[in-house]
């Protein structure tokens, strides 16, 4: 019926038979299917388009489990040189990272803030070789250093040596699923990143990662990648070597506030404050939380323990942080063992002591403490792995070397 139209229509008219069908179906309301307009890039999509060609490189690919049984589907990212772009697709995708793949006949819509490729069954997918234009293959790219990495960037491609690896398992969208959680670090910075799913990696071992975001968690920047995004071991000698990457490096505090973490640091300024939390604690056996009357923020009421605790802020002028230490720390600091302050403090009948005591050696003097620093709710914080009094010689030596340099 509608060929008959349309051959009509073309005669008559005397224009292609293509052209004269496009005009009956728009006549009677019917959109045209498998129609390739034109081959599209990235950025130009919006939400809602149909019939859309895209020639893209396969920039990450992992499988997802459809709800009720209903088999397997895909999901990851795609790239050409205009962008990056989400996709899913509901047919088998048999493409790996860094695949040149004409996707034909797909779909657009909008899904969590995002401009996403559907991939539906009508779908053609055709591998193609020629991926020039579409992106960068990863052998001609600098990857980039993790200290210029900034809130927001999509699709980065980092250098790292993999250290603190853990798989937890955790909760998403209801089902459990393992991550892998880990530190990357590069000379240059380290960042905290979790794979989102199980993925095989080395503690200590060089990775090029290819295809993650960059989002602040926590008021630090945080890697963020899928097991399907390119992850490549290298050889051992790109990176240096773990000792030198955590060395602690002279810092000051408003860097480590704007969430640029370099690794360990040494600090140097004036303890202005011991806060409430320090001194003789009880803490809970299950976790080593602080029990509050008694009570344990994650296990309730448990039995407790003694320990010591140090919550110091400490001012370098650019800045304050919160300095935490445990129980090594503060033996060490105030110079005798917990079994003769415990026994101080049941002869005196208060542990209040222990806390004034830390008050006195600490503030309103000069500190050069090193440690991780991290973010918590209140900013910036550290863990202090030690704290000596006064300057740090070694670090006066080098600003009087660079003061004389500019005087010279
Ligand atoms: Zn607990």
């Amino acid at each position: 019926m509608l060929r008959e139209s349309a051959f009509r229509m073309s005669k008559e008219l005397g224009i292609s038979l293509d052209e004269a069908e496009r005009a009956v179906m728009a006549r009677s309301g019917i959109r045209p299917q498998n129609n390739v307009r034109s081959i599209g890039s990235i950025s130009e999509l919006t939400p809602d388009l149909r019939g859309i060609a895209l020639k893209v490189r396969v920039i990450s690919v992992s499988e997802g489990v459809r709800s009720e049984g209903k088999g397997i589907y895909h999901y990851g990212s795609l790239g050409d040189s205009t962008g990056d772009i989400p996709f899913i697709s509901w047919k088998d995708f048999p493409f790996q990272p860094g695949d040149g793949v004409l996707i034909s006949n797909c779909s657009t819509r909008q899904y969590a803030g995002r401009v996403e490729v559907v991939i539906g069954e009508t779908t053609d997918l055709n591998s193609i070789d020629d991926t020039t234009g579409l992106m960068p293959p990863v052998d001609d790219v600098v990857p980039m250093r993790i200290s210029e990495l900034t809130d927001g960037l999509r699709n980065v491609d980092v250098l790292g040596r993999a250290d603190e690896l853990h798989e937890v398992s955790v909760n998403v969208k209801g089902n459990p699923r393992m991550i892998v959680n880990g530190i990357l670090l590069d000379g240059s910075g380290r960042i905290g990143f979790t794979c989102w799913g199980p993925i095989e990696m080395t503690q200590g071992g060089c990775y090029r990662i290819v295809g993650g975001n960059i989002r602040t968690y926590r008021g630090s920047l945080k890697l963020n990648f899928d097991p399907g995004a390119i992850v490549k071991r290298l050889p051992d000698d790109v990176i240096p070597p773990m000792e030198e990457l955590t060395r602690p490096v002279p810092f000051r505090v408003h860097l480590i506030d704007e969430g640029f973490i370099p690794g360990p640091v040494i600090l140097r300024g004036i303890v202005i404050d011991v806060r409430p939390g320090s001194g003789l604690v009880r803490k809970c056996v299950e976790c080593g939380r602080r029990l509050h009357k008694g009570q344990c923020s994650v296990h309730g009421t448990v039995e407790g323990e003694d320990d010591l605790r140090l919550r110091a802020v400490l001012d370098d002028g650019s800045g304050t942080i919160m300095a935490r230490a445990g129980r090594d720390i503060v033996e060490s600091i105030m110079g005798r063992s917990m079994s003769s302050i415990l026994e101080e403090a049941r002869n005196n009948m208060s542990s209040d002591l222990v806390i004034e005591e830390l008050r006195e050696i600490l503030v309103g003097h000069c500190w050069t403490i090193s440690g991780d620093p991290g973010s918590d709710d209140y900013g910036p914080s550290l863990y202090i792995s030690s704290i000596k009094p006064g300057l740090d010689g070694s670090l006066l030596t080098d600003e009087i070397m660079a003061m004389a340099e500019v005087l010279l």
